[in-house]
């Protein structure tokens, strides 16, 4: 038999334990031998990879593909280009010089902890650019600052619930949290189907550079992350046109869920039309998880807490989705046969999202449910428990860290900094721990996410809870079978092992190694044994 390709001269890491091998063969996109097995073999290409490291490809458990490719065309007022308030506002003067009056600026990225504590304001933005529309999104996401001809149309006596439009002596100051960013719907959405493709392709090209081979896409449809309703087809799309250059989990947003008539002995009540659910698709692009949000954020302090933010003895936080609906949805999308991924960051989000899965399970019995907790930010030592005993799988980010350490540690306090973005315990618990970036809310290059898994350093070079520390080579595991596990695809994904999909990426280094890990830069990155990206 001739095989499709040998790929030499490297050490290729297999295996569940990274087992160092000098060759790998493919044929029809999946891996067919290692070693010396795979050198004996006749080949159509032989590939000398050049001492190169080779490790399963990267995968993001949690990402906003489109969100960040858009993100590519907007104004950056984050801390790399804005040190302060009035560089905030130079630039979005800077950019309505270039642009026609009346159209949008849309900025993404500022983070008011490192603007002296204080969140642009819609004064200060009229000032910058009195007539255009100016829309800046903090961070996070969770909330954004409007500027006045933008706050004139939106239907301030409605305010949906789980959000609020912030007001100083009776007069709003721009500033949109949580859910009353939707206020802005009817000016930004539906955005057309177009401009999400060619995010999705913008954003598929850096992936792939970074040596990325398949992302979970952390909510389409409506609600917070989404684009418009119809996203889906943005995907479907991007990928007849070969404009999809990641395998793609798709998560939908639990807003686009909705009562499915159905025979009555039939558990499929709620969901998609034509009962679509998790596991639909193929090996590129597959519907994974129902999304929800159940609360807000650490650093924004919007999320549900036990105990009162540090310095805020008024503020638990809030949950975006009433409690009693939290329950109502997971129970019926657990029932309907969903994976579940709940957005929850304060401990309160995260007992209340635990008790609603336990009950689901009580009810309705499902060996792999493969729940999930998308950052599972703050949790004590017996939630931590009943999250692995019910089989919940925690999604942390480990990037988080680095770049929003320090405000997510002034919102806890010094007493709740050991529950803060955990990693050790949910391992040494039992639980498979994915790796995510939560990309565009930070830096989502793989390899940083890994290094910052290990080191855990805040941006002022302090070691957030140090015992939560992981190993490289534990690092590793989450960005490719963890990830995969995950999104249910370890039979196919995750380890270089024969019979798996040849998805890896060739390093100029050992990731397993931290010394390794921080030198490392991607040679080439593969996707079914085709080589798709080079440098
Ligand atoms: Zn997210």
């Amino acid at each position: 038999m001739r095989v499709d390709a040998v790929y030499t001269g490297a050490r290729v890491l297999t295996g569940d334990d990274f087992r160092p091998m000098t060759a790998m063969a493919v044929h029809g996109g999946r891996i067919v031998a290692l070693g010396d097995d795979a050198t004996e073999l006749r080949a159509a290409r032989t590939v000398d990879l050049g001492g190169a490291t080779v490790v399963p490809g990267f995968h993001d458990a949690h990402n906003h593909m489109a969100w960040y490719g858009m993100g590519l065309d907007e104004l950056d007022v984050g801390e790399a280009s804005c040190r302060s308030l009035d560089d905030v506002y130079a630039a979005v003067a800077a950019r309505a010089a270039e642009q026609p009056e009346g159209t949008w600026i849309i900025g993404r990225g500022y983070d008011q902890t490192k603007l002296g504590g204080e969140h642009p304001s819609r004064h200060g933005l009229d000032r910058a650019a009195p007539k255009h529309h100016v829309n800046l999104k903090h961070t996070t996401g969770h909330m954004c600052v409007v500027n006045s001809l933008v706050l004139d149309q939106l239907d301030l006596g409605n305010v949906p619930a789980g959000g609020d439009v912030v007001a100083s002596d009776g007069e709003p100051t721009g500033l949109l949290r949580e859910q009353a960013q939707r206020l802005l719907d009817p000016l930004l959405y539906p955005v057309p189907l177009a401009d999400i493709e060619r995010a999705i392709d913008r954003a598929g090209r850096r992936y792939v550079a970074e040596g990325m081979t398949s992302v979970q896409e952390a909510g389409i449809g409506r609600g917070l992350a989404g684009s418009t309703p119809i996203e889906l087809a943005a995907y479907q799309r991007a990928r007849d046109a070969g404009r999809l250059r990641v395998r793609t989990t798709l998560m939908v947003a639990a807003d686009s869920l909705h009562p499915l008539t159905h025979a009555e002995d039939d558990d499929v009540e709620f969901g998609l039309d034509l009962g679509i659910r998790t596991g639909f698709g193929d090996e590129w692009l597959r519907i994974g998880p129902m999304k929800l949000f159940s609360d807000g954020s650490l650093v924004g302090r919007t999320c549900a807490m036990h105990q009162p933010f540090a310095g805020e003895p008024d503020n638990v936080g809030y949950f975006q989705t009433a409690e009693a609906d939290i329950r109502d949805v997971i129970r019926r999308a657990h029932r309907s046969g969903w994976q579940v991924a709940t957005h929850a960051i304060g401990d309160r989000a995260i007992t209340v999202v635990l008790d609603a899965y336990a009950a689901a399970l009580a009810e309705h019995p499902r060996a792999d449910h493969r729940h999930r907790i998308e950052h599972c930010g703050v949790v004590d030592d017996p939630d931590l428990r009943r999250v692995a005993e019910l089989g919940v799988i925690p999604v942390p980010q480990g990037r988080f860290v680095n770049e929003i350490g320090e405000g997510m540690r002034s919102a806890l306090g010094p007493e709740r900094e050991d529950w803060c973005y955990r990693q050790r315990s949910f391992l040494d618990a039992g639980c498979v721990v994915p790796g995510s970036s939560d990309r565009p809310v930070v830096d989502g290059a793989p390899l940083l996410g890994m290094a910052d898994m290990v080191h855990r350093r805040t941006p002022a070079g302090h070691v957030l809870a140090p015992k939560e520390r992981i190993s490289a080579r534990e690092a590793l595991r989450a960005y490719t079978y963890g990830s995969a596990y995950a999104t249910f695809a370890e039979a196919d994904l995750g380890t270089l092992d024969v019979g798996k999909r040849a998805d890896f990426v060739a390093l100029s280094a050992d990731p397993t190694d931290a010394n390794g890990l921080g030198d490392a830069r991607v040679l080439a990155t593969a996707i079914g044994g085709e080589i798709v990206h080079e440098s």
